[in-house]
């Protein structure tokens, strides 16, 4: 393809697209088809010579469209949103020519800066504690990750290198890998798998802690748990081994120095994923800043909100924690991947992973490449930067309103209805609620609902219980649309009431 042909195929390509979401509703949201359905619609080997661009847009029709499961219906209430927005997507394009590899800022000194440049004006229309944001004289900063669940490993990573030279500093006669086994993490029982998954991976032990009746921990909880870990040494239930007197699964006596258990990480969650239920982050934070735990925010979804006067309240605490995190690319229309990450120290992160090989030196060292795993970074701010530069700060509130103002309608839709109850606060754009009655039944309410693929949702368990959650997701999502899908549910509950 050269450039002439490049000019015409992306023209039809951008009216594709457009002609896509513009029509989008139109399809069922969610498709019909067995695993494996695609195997059967492609050779079984690449093409040994070229074929025409006309062929492979006929097949997206035909091969990849009946399995696309349509994020971007306004249909579509499941999980949580997506972010997608044409300013993004013309963005994305643009990085994809420039095609950088920026892992330093010789290797592509904007794409350093305006990542960096970026991560400050999203800190500053979050209200992000100055120590957060790079362009001042504080020792933070912030950072473009691919996803939460990195942020959370990168964060989990970097507390547990802290804590184990903390450690060793104090106690050198244990050795890293002593010390390495006694540290143990929390969350809460409501938290993503995500951050269970981190604790896996940095082989570190996770608590989970439980939560009060609206789904969020609190300070006193916490507190117990992390008291009852100190005191460990003398639980059998823990099975550290005590190495000067070698008792292993016993009560060990007081006396005794060595290092049974160190607390040293706390995953706090504003916005869980079962009900978007916020953890008491004033209370949590200086029990964490006491007990010297680092306390990491994940706020995946709900972050977004925060650019709300209204809704910044629920990040108040977050001048406790050592790092926060959540995804633009769920809630800040920048298409995926793009989860901002803040830490109150680069030193603490960037000390944790640093390599340095020759080929990789500069005079300028800063670069997101010491914060994640891969070497290679995408020019991903470019997005940040036509969206809040397209939208502004005014037009990004009045999305995030927008959609919990649909969250609202619904609730009402099914408070209204005595069949029906609502099971957890509505505060930004999810809803939780059940048919009032078994299990069983609203599993059944949902089958009958995923089957008919005029909506899609997806559930989650809340205290024992199955609950359906209703998320606003698409952007294009407006109120009819919302009616549309409660006519749909009631029709579906008529139909399953009379049979059962
Ligand atoms: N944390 C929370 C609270 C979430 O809701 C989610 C996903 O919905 C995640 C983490 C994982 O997000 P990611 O796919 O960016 O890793």
């Amino acid at each position: 393809m050269d450039a002439a042909e490049f000019r015409r195929r992306g023209r039809e390509m951008v009216d594709f697209v457009a002609d896509y979401l513009e029509n989008i509703e139109q399809r069922p949201v969610y498709p019909d088809l067995e695993p494996g359905y695609l195997r059967s619609l492609i050779p079984t080997e690449a093409p040994l010579e070229p074929e025409n661009y006309e062929d492979i847009i006929k097949d997206v029709e035909r091969v990849i469209m009946p399995g696309v499961t349509h994020w971007h219906s306004p249909y579509f209430f499941a999980y949580f949103p997506a972010a997608s927005s044409y300013p993004a997507m013309l963005a994305d394009m643009l990085c994809g020519a420039i095609g950088c590899i920026g892992f330093s800022w010789a290797a592509s000194p904007a794409c350093t800066e305006l990542e960096t440049v970026m991560l400050d004006w999203l800190g500053k229309m979050l209200q992000l504690p100055e120590h957060f944001i790079a362009g001042t004289h504080g020792h933070g900063g912030g950072v473009i990750q691919g996803t939460a669940s990195e942020a959370t490993l990168m964060s989990l990573l970097a507390a547990r290198c802290k804590a184990i030279r903390r450690v060793h500093a104090s106690i050198p006669e244990n050795s890293e890998a002593d010390i390495l086994s006694k540290l143990v993490a929390y969350t809460s029982e409501q938290a993503h798998s995500s951050v269970e998954r981190a604790a896996l991976i940095g082989g570190v032990m996770m608590r989970k802690v439980p939560t009060d009746n609206s789904y969020a921990v609190r300070g006193d909880m916490l507190k117990k748990i992390v008291e009852e870990d100190k005191a460990a040494g003398l639980i059998p239930f823990y099975i550290y081994v005590c190495y000067s007197c070698a008792c292993i699964k016993t009560i060990c006596h007081s006396s005794c120095n060595e290092l049974y258990v160190c607390v040293f990480q706390f995953c706090a969650t504003l916005g869980t994923t079962p009900s978007c239920a916020f953890d008491h982050i004033t209370e949590l934070g200086p029990l964490c800043n006491e007990e010297n735990m680092w306390m990491h925010i994940d706020a995946a979804y709900a972050g977004s909100a925060f650019i709300c006067p209204e809704f910044r309240p629920l990040l108040n605490g977050v001048e406790f924690a050592d790092s926060f995190n959540f995804n633009p690319h769920k809630w800040l229309l920048v298409n995926f991947d793009c989860s901002a990450m803040w830490v109150k120290k680069r030193a603490d992160i960037i000390g944790a992973f640093k390599m340095e090989p020759l080929y990789l030196k500069h005079e300028n060292q800063e670069s997101g490449r010491h914060w994640q795993i891969p070497l290679g970074r995408r020019f991903r701010s470019l997005k940040m930067w036509f969206v809040f530069r397209l939208y502004g700060l005014k037009g990004l509130q009045a999305h995030i309103r927008k959609q919990v103002d649909l969250a609202k309608e619904f609730e009402s839709l099914v408070r209204a209805d005595k069949r029906f109850e609502i099971c957890a606060e509505v505060i930004m754009g999810l809803v939780c609620f059940r048919l009032k009655g078994s299990n069983e039944l609203n599993q059944n309410l949902l089958k009958r609902i995923t089957e008919s693929r005029e909506i899609h949702l997806v559930p989650c368990q809340l205290s024992g219980r199955f609950v359906l959650r209703f998320a606003i997701c698409a952007r294009s999502t407006e109120s009819r649309h919302i009616q549309q899908a409660w006519r749909h549910i009631t029709q579906l509950t008529f139909e399953l009431l009379q049979e059962e």
